[in-house]
């Protein structure tokens, strides 16, 4: 793990803003990261707060090797504070951030302020949140906090303004690939799961077994089996795939990324396809479609999601799809 901003990978606009500020000593004292889970937010958090308590700077980051950087690494720098719901709870609750309050007011042990990061703060309670303000406001001992967040708008829009808002993309797999590698996963195995990933470092050790590829091929093959099955089939079929919304999205998700690989086969068999491990059976399977009824399939499993995702029942939902697609004509 680095602790130096210009190491972190992928997110070089923000990085720059950061380092911009640094440099001309105009932190805000607040700020919110926004983006997915595994995308560098938090690495770019721990190298701000470094570059604030390193007592070695180089170059205008942090060295990485004094007591304050590796006690950052290691997790126990006494003035570095995390706040999250607690392991048993779904919420960070108004007790919570009374006592982030009473530590903030302290003086700091080590470094020259204290910090905080607030993970996920659209976790917060409403009271906690409220109960927060004040402090968004004007931290006590120009006290830093860092909240980090997938989604922005799930936040009071009165926390929101308090706070510099800095956007993080998702991760290019060029990036995601390199970053897999540099933290010693086998370039074969990170050249697989890097596409899959959704620009989530997370996502891709989460894809980074057997399972998840089998499970890519087992909806391959049920999509295979569905132009020649019976509707009552077909239900069985769409109840072994998926159950709850959740993982109805995440179905959808990876139906749309097979079927836009078939497409990509028939339109530029040269590209790198994002399921590369099924291109064999992509090509089959794609092959029996014209180019046209696979542009149909893309849509409607499209439509399905935004159905799914809307008020719908999903199980419904994903037995209609099958159904639907089972009678694409075929080529
Ligand atoms: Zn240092």
């Amino acid at each position: 793990m680095t602790l130096r901003l210009r190491e972190v990978i992928g997110q070089d606009r923000t990085v720059d803003a950061l380092r911009r500020a640094i440099a001309g000593n105009r932190v805000a004292h607040a700020y919110l990261f926004e983006g997915i889970n595994g995308c560098g937010r938090r690495t770019t958090a721990l190298a701000l707060v470094a570059s604030l308590f390193c007592r070695q700077l180089v170059a205008g980051e942090a060295c990485g090797i004094c007591p304050s950087c590796k006690k950052l690494v290691a997790g126990n720098h006494p003035d570095l504070h995390l706040l999250q719901p607690l392991p048993d709870k779904r919420d960070i609750s108004i007790e919570q951030v009374r006592e982030l309050q009473q530590m903030l007011a302290l003086r700091p042990f080590e470094a020259p302020r204290k910090a905080c990061l607030i993970e996920p703060a659209e976790r917060m309670s409403t009271g906690a949140a409220n109960s927060l303000l004040k402090t968004l406001e004007e931290p006590p001992g120009h006290g830093l906090l860092i909240l980090l967040t997938n989604q922005a708008d799930l936040l009071l829009p009165t926390v929101r303004s308090r706070c510099q808002h800095l956007r993080f993309a998702p991760l290019d797999t060029p990036d995601l690939t390199a970053l897999l590698q540099q933290q010693g996963m086998d370039p074969a195995v990170a050249a697989t799961v890097a596409p899959l990933a959704q620009g989530s470092l997370d996502e891709a050790y989460n894809l980074n077994g057997d399972e998840a590829r089998a499970e890519r091929q087992t909806v391959l093959e049920a999509l295979h089996l569905a132009r020649h099955q019976q509707a009552a089939t077909l239900f069985d079929t769409s109840e072994r795939l998926a159950s709850g919304r959740d993982e109805t999205l995440e179905l959808f998700d990876i139906i749309l990324s097979l079927l836009r690989d078939m497409l990509l086969l028939h339109t530029t068999p040269a590209v790198r396809l994002t399921n590369d491990f099924l291109a064999e059976k992509l090509r089959v399977e794609g092959e029996r479609f014209p180019p046209a009824n696979l542009i149909e399939a893309l849509e409607l499993a499209l439509e399905t999601r935004r159905a799914v995702q809307g008020n719908v029942n999903p199980k419904l939902a994903l037995e209609c799809f099958l159904l639907r697609y089972s009678r694409l004509r075929i080529a």
